[in-house]
């Protein structure tokens, strides 16, 4: 890099010098830059002078020299409020908010009168920290006692401060309180509200605002998203289309998180070719959210497509696409792809990890899993219960259930649901009564609400003919309030979500889709189909039992995928819950029957059902 100073600043008086500096400081961009500049303003004798000082204490921030700036700040022996305000601000936003609380001490110490500048960045270092709530009402107390509170720049940073730390009827308070209200009032109360899982008060805000920006949109749509209202987030993003208002790059994370999450991938695809029209910067954070939808959509091929072609990829771009590999049931290529990773220098994190271990589960690579569990350590991460997940799911699936089951025993942290559920799962597989009895009792432990478990307990017991505990567990499982999650699956068409509950009779269509129900009941009966018989460690459907097994959610978005598409179109589904071992079976037969391909995603991984076969080779 040239120098920028190769002059000297000889015969010039004091206020061309100064204005010289300002000029290079203006266009200066580097940290090498800085230091050359700051070593001039030595040499002249100039360090002492606030004006230039607050300047280059700016660009220290700008170019994340925070050091520097420290440096900087201690030298100067007068520093006015300006100055203060420069260094807190810079403090705030490089996200040290103990040194901004520290540097505010300073000032107060020094007798320099605070501003209205002084509060915004204090309270926003405030909302960064965890025990913030009492730091962020002593800060207000000042404000109070300054007499600042009514400035609106100020208020408008004490409600968003507020929602931050939690304390969302303050929030509120404030902002019933504020005299005037303006369109960063209402922005910051429907953001607080979103943020603290008030999804409706949040809506009610917003349609109730005189105006919106573009700001507003985002907020919304990223709220419902966020809170897993993604059908919302849709409809309110095309409302915001409809209403004339220009999505930006924020909004399109918004709504492509959205689509992720309801597995709307022709939403999706039509953001993808919108980013593209547009001229909208895609961004790392765009294409990570791409991978993510087409993943999470059952189009892998697109997602591979997407990350292949990213000039620059972020570490949740290498996560999203091996995790998407996993849950397809692409393990190998998993594999291969975080082997590909290392190569290329990119430290993997403990979600790499899952990502990589969950494909081992699926592809059965049983002793590859037992070594990359081993490799987390050397790269410095410490296993956290859902890796001892992973990997009791891959050995209880690979059949070494005893081996499971002493790693559980050796756990550094406490074992939690998902890992008794997983040696359970195993246990079942295998046939393991014993240690399938010490999984559930676990388990009714962790969740004693959960009524599977129950059931499960007492087929086990009724199973060794120990009916004195058969007797038990039902007494006990009568005596609580025993709950289970409505299960849910829905369908995208033609870019609209339809979602069906058990036994669903709401939608439009419902006639003619129990009219299909009813034929491929008759075609499934004479390809030889029995429903699933109750076999001990089967019976612990996730969905609810009901006398007829044909209306599980699942079942009637399948059907009403065959009804609603053209034949040979594939079928994507998204269920809640994990798919039952009945509806998983008779998907396999429709796919056959019907000619089409099916693609799941339940609440642990895909199916992809083709002529008769699914693609977990029927573990899940
Ligand atoms: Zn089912
Ligand atoms: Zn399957």
């Amino acid at each position: 890099m040239p120098p920028l100073l190769h002059s000297p600043f000889i015969n010039s008086k004091y206020r061309l010098i100064e204005e010289e500096i300002f000029s290079l400081l203006s266009i200066s961009t580097s940290f090498n830059h800085i230091t050359q500049i700051h070593a001039r303003i030595f040499a002249l004798g100039l360090h002492q002078n606030n004006f230039i000082a607050t300047k280059l204490l700016t660009l220290c921030s700008s170019t994340s020299s925070i050091n520097h700036a420290f440096l900087l700040f201690n030298h100067i022996s007068n520093p006015t409020v300006c100055l203060y305000n420069t260094f807190i601000r810079a403090l705030s936003q490089n996200n040290l908010p103990i040194q901004t609380l520290k540097t505010y001490t300073q000032m107060k110490n020094a007798q320099i009168p605070s501003d209205n500048y002084t509060f915004p960045f204090l309270l926003k270092a405030c909302a960064t920290l965890p025990p913030s709530p009492p730091l962020g009402r002593a800060v207000h107390g000042e404000i109070i006692r300054t007499g600042f509170e009514p400035d609106p720049y100020i208020r408008n940073s004490l409600i968003d401060m507020y929602s931050k730390c939690g304390s969302l009827e303050s929030a509120l308070y404030l902002f019933d309180e504020s005299p005037t209200r303006d369109i960063v009032t209402w922005n910051s109360i429907i953001a607080g509200c979103f943020r603290r899982e008030n999804v409706e008060k949040g809506r009610e805000f917003f349609d109730k605002m005189p105006q919106r920006n573009v700001v507003s949109w985002n907020t919304a749509v990223a709220g419902y998203a966020q809170n897993g209202r993604a059908t919302e987030a849709l409809k309110l993003f095309r409302r915001m289309q409809y209403e004339g208002v220009k999505p930006n790059g924020v909004t399109l994370v918004g709504v492509l998180s959205a689509c992720a999450q309801a597995g709307a991938v022709e939403v999706g695809k039509w953001v993808h070719r919108y980013i593209e029209r547009s001229g909208i910067r895609m961004d790392v954070l765009l294409n990570n959210c791409l991978i993510d939808v087409y993943s999470k959509g059952g189009n892998l091929r697109e997602a591979r497509r997407v990350f292949d072609g990213m000039g620059e990829r972020s570490v949740v771009s290498w996560n999203s696409m091996i995790s998407g590999l996993a849950m397809h049931g692409y393990g190998e290529d998993a594999v291969s792809l975080f082997e590909e990773m290392e190569r290329e220098g990119v430290e993997p994190n403990d979600i790499t990890f899952i990502g990589v271990l969950s494909a081992c589960t699926h592809a059965g690579l049983i002793d590859e899993g037992r070594r990359y569990f081993s490799r987390m350590v050397e790269h410095g991460i410490t296993p956290k219960v859902e890796h001892y997940g992973c990997v009791v799911d891959l050995l209880g699936r690979g059949g070494c259930v005893i081996e499971a089951h002493e790693l559980i025993k050796n756990m550094p942290i406490p074992p939690d649901a998902g890992i008794w559920g997983a040696l359970l799962g195993a246990c079942r597989t295998h046939g393991n009564l014993e240690l399938a009895e010490q999984a559930v009792i676990r388990l009714l432990e962790l969740e004693p609400w959960n009524a599977g478990n129950y059931v499960l307990l007492s087929n086990i017991y009724a199973a060794k003919g120990c009916w004195d505990d058969v007797e038990r567990v039902r007494e006990r499982m009568r005596g609580r309030k025993v709950q289970k999650t409505p299960g849910s699956s829905s369908i995208e068409i033609e870019s609209s979500i339809h979602e069906f509950v058990i036994g669903d009779r709401s939608h439009p269509r419902s006639k003619e889709i129990y009219e299909k129900l009813e034929e491929l009941g008759m075609k499934l009966k004479l390809a030889g189909y029995v429903p699933n018989t109750n076999s001990v460690l089967h019976d612990i459907c996730e969905e609810e039992k009901e006398h007829a097994l044909n209306v599980h959610s699942e079942k009637l978005a399948i059907a009403f995928g065959l009804i609603a598409t053209p034949p040979g179109t594939p079928i994507r589904i998204v269920k809640n819950l994990r798919v039952c071992g009945d509806c998983h079976s008779a998907t396999k037969l429709i796919s056959k029957i019907e000619g089409r391909e099916i693609i799941v995603r339940d609440r642990i991984r895909f199916h992809h059902f083709n002529d008769g076969m699914c693609s977990c080779k029927d573990y899940w």
